[in-house]
């Protein structure tokens, strides 16, 4: 296993459209273990193929505390389920030390594939309704900034350019 460069808000790569993956094959499961390697690591909770630069449609999420409940999506397929809002702040591995309230629907149904390549769906609510919008936006380019007000999200894209050039003159 590897962990994996995240890249950060504002590269321009975060904006790509995924592809949808054509076989869970090898290949797919070494990404998948990796991308679970890199978010435990983080640490992190939820993390999309897009922010480790692979432009395929994964997702892997755990939400326990022991990192025992990992999750895998792949090509997962969003449908909301309420018009019922929930606020949650929000954070973002690929924003690092951001975090600010979002506002999605609280309950969806997403259809998927799993590490075997095999279809399942599952009906979700809280917080991982929240990480699961959060992740198929990352697959489609979008980032949870993109919810927060012009001012706010400059204010941020100004502080991580500051530290990048930081980073980079270190
Ligand atoms: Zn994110």
């Amino acid at each position: 296993m590897a962990i994996l460069n995240i890249l950060e808000f504002p590269d321009p790569r975060l904006r790509t459209i995924a592809k949808p993956v054509a076989v869970v094959d090898e290949r797919i499961r070494q990404l998948v273990d990796d991308m679970f390697e890199t978010m435990y690591a983080a640490p992190g909770i939820g993390l999309a193929a897009t922010q480790v630069n692979v432009h395929e449609r994964v997702i892997v999420i755990d939400l326990s505390e022991e990192h025992n409940e990992p999750l895998v999506f792949i090509n997962p397929e969003l449908e909301i389920l309420t018009e019922e809002l929930d606020e949650m702040q929000e954070g973002c591995l690929s924003v690092p030390g951001f975090y600010e309230t979002v506002t999605r629907p609280e309950r969806v149904r997403v259809k998927a594939l799993n590490r075997d390549g095999e279809a399942f769906e599952m009906i979700c609510e809280g917080l991982l309704a929240v990480c699961i919008q959060h992740e198929c936006d990352h697959l489609n380019g979008k980032l949870f900034v993109d919810y927060l007000s012009n001012l706010k999200r400059d204010r941020i894209r100004k502080k991580l350019e500051k530290l990048h050039r930081a980073q980079a003159n270190a």
